[in-house]
């Protein structure tokens, strides 16, 4: 794995489109002071997550976009790609070379890119920590943090071999497994506050329903009771008929006599 390209457009003094290829053997570029020298190393660590403008000797992250000249128009956007070669596969990408991008416009959306597919910055950040080129990494080291090298204190010292050892990614993982176990937590809370809600209202509901149940049972003995009630009535209004009949045959046969 090793770098092939960077390319720049609209990033701090790089307007038009700047497409560098890092040829092997190139190590060191050279130039009068205030050419662009530190933009480039700003152009990599900004497209690789820096989310701190302060690292990018900036006030605020707009200050990365090309601010005019004399002769140019301030651009509406930086963008900066870089493209590794992948042919070894070191990178966790099934590609022969990867390409991260990074564009941020003057409004403020800023967007990510693997291999041209719009990404999340976790997901840059995996990939680079992967290949041991975090944030802090301590393949480029900006002006503004020479001194931790030169003078480290503990936690400097300790930061920058984490990073160099690969840790870095072990932590960034265990930082976010911790977001998601306290946002997991946070739904719990939710869901118990939701469930004790809906016990709360349930409870009126199946004493309804307890009363539902015994009106209908009720109902139905009513009905049994009022058949029974009907059949009786019927069987003693044919046992009146039958002797009605019975009267009516002697009364009958007595005249006839
Ligand atoms: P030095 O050797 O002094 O560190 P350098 O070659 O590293 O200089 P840089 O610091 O990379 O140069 O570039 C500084 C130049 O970039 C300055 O001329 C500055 O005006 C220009 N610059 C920085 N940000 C922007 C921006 N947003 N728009 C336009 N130009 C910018």
């Amino acid at each position: 794995m090793f770098l092939k390209s960077l390319t720049l457009r609209g990033f701090k003094s790089f307007a038009r489109k700047t497409h560098i290829v890092f040829e092997p053997g190139l190590s060191v570029i050279i130039g009068p002071n205030g050419s662009g020298k530190s933009n480039l190393v700003d152009a990599v660590l900004w497209v690789l997550g820096e989310q701190n403008p302060r690292f990018l000797r900036g006030k605020s992250m707009v200050d990365v976009i090309f601010s005019g000249t004399e002769f140019e128009k301030p651009m509406p956007y930086a963008e900066v790609t870089l493209v590794f070669d992948n042919s070894d596969r070191f990178l966790p990408v099934d590609a022969s070379e990867v390409s991260i991008k990074r564009r941020l416009m003057r409004e403020g959306d800023n967007t990510y890119f693997i291999n041209e597919k719009p990404c999340r910055l976790l997901d840059v950040h995996s990939l680079i920590l992967k290949a041991r080129l975090g944030e802090e990494l301590p393949g480029i080291i900006p002006q503004n943090r020479l001194d931790d090298l030169i003078n480290p204190s503990s936690t400097d010292l300790r930061a920058i071999i984490e990073e160099a050892s690969g840790i870095a990614l072990y932590k960034k993982r265990k930082e976010n497994a911790i977001k998601k176990l306290v946002s997991v937590d946070e739904k719990i809370d939710k869901l118990s506050m939701v469930k004790r809600e809906v016990d709360r209202e349930l409870k009126p509901l199946k004493k309804q329903v307890e009363k539902m149940k015994a009106a209908i049972e009720m109902k139905r003995s009513l009905d049994e009771i009022w058949i029974k009630l009907k059949v009786n009535e019927l069987v003693s209004l044919e046992e009146r008929w039958n002797s009605l009949k019975n009267e009516e045959s002697l009364t009958e046969s007595t005249l006839s006599e």
